[in-house]
């Protein structure tokens, strides 16, 4: 697709995520507050990137546009061959069920529904028949070794089982690119280990995913480092050079939550 023509975009749509020159600032009364800063960034298919930095630094906000749950201030972003930025709420809501699976740290899990309706909601959306809205339902829950807990609400389920729901969820719609927001900040650290494993192997058989997180350990996981601090990428390098990010950016950050 050739949506654009801007010469300055040339290249943009080869990567499966391209973002140039991207700001938000939020409008607080008569303060703004400058959450992106000129973001420059491009993920290919089947890369694995952790997104560092502290409290603060923008990460949420630029997953947030990523996943076209919000739309920057200024700049350009392109995803899977196609620019986001110039889209309407409809065609954003549209791309972002086709291409985008989220998952955060607090699940947004429907607390009425099952594991299995939980799942089968985004294909509701999209209008997927019943019997095919299950089926796809049912093999995602499998991919997250979950089938004997379809019938559990949330809070019938543990929290490393919750989030696998929502991993499920993000998995149903076999979308281009796996975001994750912090995914383990709300889980004690064995069970962050299992949702990682979980994450390491979605990446092996071929998904991109990208995570953002406040832990060297889970940071560890990728392979590839993206550091981010007053809204600017400070730093983007392979995960064999993570020691050269990994020292600075998250000293001084709160302590993971106790289990
Ligand atoms: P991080 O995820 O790295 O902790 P955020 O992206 O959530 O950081 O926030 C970046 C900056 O933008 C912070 O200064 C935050 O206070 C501000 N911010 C985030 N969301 C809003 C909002 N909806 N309205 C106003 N300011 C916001
Ligand atoms: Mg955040």
């Amino acid at each position: 697709m050739t949506a654009g023509g801007n010469g300055a975009s040339a290249g943009s749509e080869k990567h499966l995520i391209a973002i140039r020159d991207l700001w938000k600032t939020y409008r607080m009364g008569a303060e703004e507050v400058h959450a992106l800063r000129g973001v420059d960034l491009a993920i290919d298919r089947n890369e694995y990137v952790a997104i560092i930095g502290p409290s603060g630094s923008g990460k949420s906000t630029l997953m947030n546009i990523l996943g076209c749950l919000d739309t920057p201030t200024k700049g350009e972003y392109w995803l899977a061959g196609r620019r986001v930025s110039d889209l309407d709420d409809d065609e954003l809501a549209f791309i972002r069920n086709r291409e985008i699976g989220f998952v955060f740290q607090t699940f947004h899990l429907l607390a009425r529904a099952s594991a299995l309706r939980n799942v089968e909601l985004p294909l509701v959306y999209r209008g997927t028949p019943a019997a095919e809205r299950r089926a796809a339902a049912l093999r995602a829950l499998e991919e997250v070794e979950l089938t004997t807990r379809a019938g559990h609400k949330p809070n019938e389920l543990s929290g490393g089982q919750r989030q696998r729901v929502a991993i499920a969820r993000a998995l149903v719609t076999k979308p281009s690119i796996l975001l994750a927001d912090e995914p383990t900040g709300n889980l004690d650290s064995t069970t962050s280990g299992e949702i990682m494993d979980l994450f390491d192997r979605l990446h092996r058989e071929g998904n991109t995913v990208v995570l953002v997180t406040h832990e060297r350990d889970i940071a560890l996981r990728a392979r590839r480092i993206v550091a981010i601090h007053d809204g600017r990428i400070s730093a983007d390098v392979p995960a064999d050079r993570a020691a050269e990010v990994l020292a600075g950016p998250l000293e001084g950050q709160r302590p993971p939550e106790a289990p």
